[in-house]
């Protein structure tokens, strides 16, 4: 691309929604590596703020506990030697914790408290307020940034999603059975789609990318080509 290509180009928020174990992190990290953005991962900080009520055994139908602990929690994103963004809950390092099991079976939960929402999107908020940023979770595109220049829904069949999922649990060690797994995804799409606050949906003005049988490489060229185009109208919008 020429330079006056490049300047003409503007900083965009870039929302990847979606179902559990799409491949929205390991697209929306591979897009913002390709474009220089920030990645943010929104699940892992309902996973990080999960892992504290865990630890910390927050009853999750205890306003006064709950209120307590969220003053309590510190969530920071920083970026590692491999240039991929790791979270850290009160300056320790999760990132593999919040992976296991017994968080996933229990963040959909924690996700549904109205408190835990709100502290998040307002952290939310503030690191995509000088755009720049690709951030993925479930209401990216229709509460946290609704005016995101680029929103992108990814959907894939819940078989393909399981064995995506043990394949990168077995990755990291961690051997679980396909029944499990498939039980795990099909609960919290139950509970992510159908909580009462921000519910998981497609934004309006969404594009829905089924990725059942394209691979991510496909996945993140298609996402990008759409974020270069958007870049360029944002750059001749703002001028
Ligand atoms: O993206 P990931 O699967 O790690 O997210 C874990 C859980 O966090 C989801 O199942 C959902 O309950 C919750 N979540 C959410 N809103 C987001 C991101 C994640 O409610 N923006």
């Amino acid at each position: 691309m020429s330079t006056e290509g490049l300047l003409a180009m503007r900083k965009i928020v870039i929302a990847i929604d979606g179902y559990s174990a799409c491949g929205k992190s390991t697209t929306a990290k591979e897009v913002a590596r390709i474009l220089g953005y920030r990645y943010i991962d929104s699940g892992a900080m309902y996973r990080a703020v999960t892992l504290y009520f865990l630890d910390h055994l927050v009853s999750f139908t205890n306003p006064k506990e709950i209120d307590k602990a969220l003053q309590d929690i510190k969530l920071t994103f920083v970026v590692n030697l491999k240039g991929v963004t790791e979270i850290f809950l009160n300056g320790i390092n999760v990132e593999k914790a919040i992976r296991k099991m017994r968080i996933s079976e229990n963040v959909s939960q924690v996700s549904t408290i109205k408190v835990v929402r709100e502290a998040m999107v307002a952290l939310q908020r503030k690191m995509g307020k000088d755009k720049g940023i690709v951030m993925d979770g479930r209401d990216i595109g229709t509460v946290v940034f609704p005016e995101a220049e680029l929103k992108v829904f990814l959907t894939a069949d819940l078989m393909t999603r399981a064995f995506r999922r043990q394949k990168e649990l077995l990755e990291k060690e961690d051997l679980v059975e396909i029944d499990t797994i498939v039980e795990n995804l099909r609960s919290r799409d139950l509970i992510d789609s159908t909580r009462k606050e921000s519910p998981l949906v497609k934004a309006t003005d969404a594009t829905e990318m089924d990725t059942t049988h394209v691979t991510i490489e496909e996945q993140v060229d298609e996402v990008v080509r759409m974020a270069l185009s958007k870049m360029v109208v944002a750059g001749k919008l703002r001028g």
